[in-house]
């Protein structure tokens, strides 16, 4: 079924990709180019990547540049993309390709899947892209094509199932042009098999597609209902000392956010006030003592598995813990006394840069 399958899919999608393939910064680019791109793309709409993906290759258009860089360099690079382990096993896999591999990659998605933040579907999309290594790729995209292309009604969230549809793309890649047709598939699935309203008129593989038969196109692929997203109040201090200027905190290197800079603070417990949580958190991790004052701003932030409020307080630095004499790293990898201007200097998440954003204005507003 699948050698039909692959016969009948093939060419109507090399003929339709040659013809309305979009061209974008990385189509035709470097191993380099390509595997930068990659990462770039997971969790994350084309649209968004070309404008990072273009500054990132100026700035170190060779791989050897971007293992020099400093991850502080990288992560600041990377503010606003999200997913911030990305960055950090970029830097790690760059250094390991300039330094172990004299800038070359690894071809095979064996070798490629050993590198850090390389998994199976971003080692195939290389290997094919890059190599014209015969390798599937199967993505979020790629998915809903299949589910559709053979009406299935499992719920494709369960590994057992997703086991299938790997299973299916290594059968219906092709020996030649197979990095052409993972694209294609691919960009069938942003542009034309599309979530709620697929453009089925339109499609080069309508002719074989069993959920069009069916008309079950919107029903598939099947997934099982998400939990309710859970949500938390996180207090964080925007901390001055006598002069004026600002403590900020780096979170630990590894983890959500790992690496970024923030305002301290952290989660609110059952039970506590804020401005009780904003004092616990900077005992436990800075080992401080401040002066909670007004509520300055209040931002909302989704991640992929919960939200958060962010209620940033105005605070006065009164000093660190006895025996210290100035804040500690006890859960924090770094921390620094910044002017206001100084803060564009340091990478920070979404919610903290909104905070900044909301302190420029009211800058702007006194002056
Ligand atoms: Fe998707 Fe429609 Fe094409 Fe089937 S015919 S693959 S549902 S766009």
């Amino acid at each position: 079924m699948a050698n039909n399958l692959s016969q009948e899919i093939v060419s109507p999608l090399l003929d339709w990709y040659d013809t309305h393939a979009t061209n974008l910064p990385w189509h035709g680019a470097s191993p380099y180019g390509v595997w930068l791109s990659e990462i770039m793309l997971q969790q994350t709409q084309v649209e968004t990547v070309i404008s990072y993906y273009t500054h990132f290759m100026k700035k170190y258009p060779h791989i050897s540049q971007l293992a020099n860089a400093s991850l502080d360099a990288i992560l600041k690079q990377w503010e606003g993309l999200g997913y911030y382990s990305r960055a950090r096993n970029l830097h790690k896999t760059a250094r390991i390709i300039a330094t172990e591999m004299d800038s070359h990659f690894p071809q095979t998605v064996h070798e490629l899947m050993k590198l850090p933040g390389i998994g199976r579907y971003t080692a195939g999309a290389i290997a094919s892209i890059a190599f014209n290594q015969v390798a599937p790729v199967l993505d979020g995209n790629v998915i809903r094509v299949f589910a559709r292309l053979i009406d299935l009604d499992d719920d494709v969230t369960e590994s057992r199932v997703k086991n299938k549809l790997w299973d299916m793309a290594e059968k219906l890649v092709p020996q030649k042009r197979s990095g052409d047709y993972n694209q294609a598939l691919m960009q069938l699935g942003q542009k034309i098999c599309t979530p709620r309203q697929p453009n089925c008129h339109q499609c080069p593989i309508q002719a074989v597609c069993k959920a069009f038969a069916n008309d079950t196109q919107v029903t598939r692929p099947v997934k099982k209902k998400r939990q309710p997203i859970p949500h938390y109040d996180v207090a964080a201090g925007i901390i001055r000392d006598e002069s004026g200027r600002l403590l900020i905190a780096q979170r630990p290197l590894e983890g959500l956010l790992g690496g970024l800079w923030e305002f301290p603070g952290g989660k609110q417990e059952t039970g506590e006030s804020l401005p009780q949580c904003l004092k616990r958190e900077l005992r436990e991790e800075l080992a401080i003592e401040v002066e909670v004052g007004d509520l300055f701003v209040q931002v909302k932030h989704a991640f992929t598995h919960f939200k958060i409020t962010l209620h940033a307080y105005n605070c006065r630095y009164q000093s660190a813990m006895s025996p210290y004499t100035e804040p500690q790293t006890l859960e924090v990898a770094n921390w620094a006394w910044v002017t206001d201007d100084e803060l564009t200097k340091y990478s920070f998440g979404k919610a903290d840069r909104e905070v900044i954003r909301a302190l420029d204005e009211r800058r702007k507003m006194l002056f």
